[in-house]
């Protein structure tokens, strides 16, 4: 019944590189039977495409104008249904260095967040788990559920490392965050449920995260 219920429900993840998002989203796309989108990869799929194509992460025009040579969609052939960059899962060199090094750059133009957020829309719009900085705020203010998690520093590092199957300069990860946060500051929904990660496995995170769900859904 809470499955059947579920069907068609947008859940909102937000929070920073390391947080734990992705873990979590996609544990809960599959406990509640819809997709989930990996918005942060949108973004970094325009970052290595403008690299490879020698679009300067500064120029808002010719970054909207290769956008537009994304498709974006979903696999229904996974599970849970995921995203799917020009017909394809993403791309493993999305998550390296060099597309960490620009893609708060890439992300901070306007008009790209208008296209990134119409297209967001479209995959999620049926429902969906979403993660990203601007989901329960920008992309879907009207979600049912928003979660807004949070992790000490020490814990996003070591979490991002495991992700990566290996060190992760501190730098790096906190070089972005300030670079985010100078370019799209990003805010809790009022609404949204505070969650610390720091000190919980995944299991447990999942289990705080789905009767944050549960009690939501319910009240509405
Ligand atoms: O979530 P992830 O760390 O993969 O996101 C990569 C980058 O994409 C972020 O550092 C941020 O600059 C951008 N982003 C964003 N809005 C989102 C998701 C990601 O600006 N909803």
């Amino acid at each position: 019944m809470w499955k059947a219920d579920a069907v068609g429900i947008i859940v909102a993840i937000d929070g920073p590189a390391g947080s734990g998002k992705s873990t979590l989203a996609r544990g809960l796309a599959l406990a509640l039977e819809v997709p989930y989108v990996n918005t942060g990869l949108m973004y970094r799929a325009l970052a290595a495409r403008a690299l490879e194509r020698g679009v300067d992460p500064d120029d808002g025009s010719g970054l909207l104008a290769l956008l537009s040579t994304l498709t974006f969609d979903l696999d229904r052939s996974s599970r849970p249904p995921e995203l799917s960059i020009d017909g394809a899962p993403p791309e493993p060199a999305l998550t390296s260095a060099d597309v960490e090094r620009v893609v708060s750059r890439v992300a901070r133009h306007r008009d790209v967040r208008a296209a990134m957020r119409d297209a967001q829309r479209a995959l999620g719009g049926s429902g969906a788990v979403l993660e990203g900085r601007d989901i329960g705020t920008v992309v879907f203010p009207d979600a049912a559920a928003k979660l807004f998690l949070v992790a000490r520093q020490d814990a996003r590092v070591a979490r991002r490392g495991a992700e990566r199957g290996g060190e992760v300069e501190s730098e790096v990860l906190l070089g972005r965050d300030e670079r985010d946060a100078e370019v799209n500051p990003f805010v809790p929904a009022p609404d949204a449920v505070e969650l610390d990660t720091s000190d919980l496995s995944r299991e447990e995170t999942l289990a705080r995260a789905l009767a944050a769900v549960r009690a939501r859904i319910g009240r509405s």
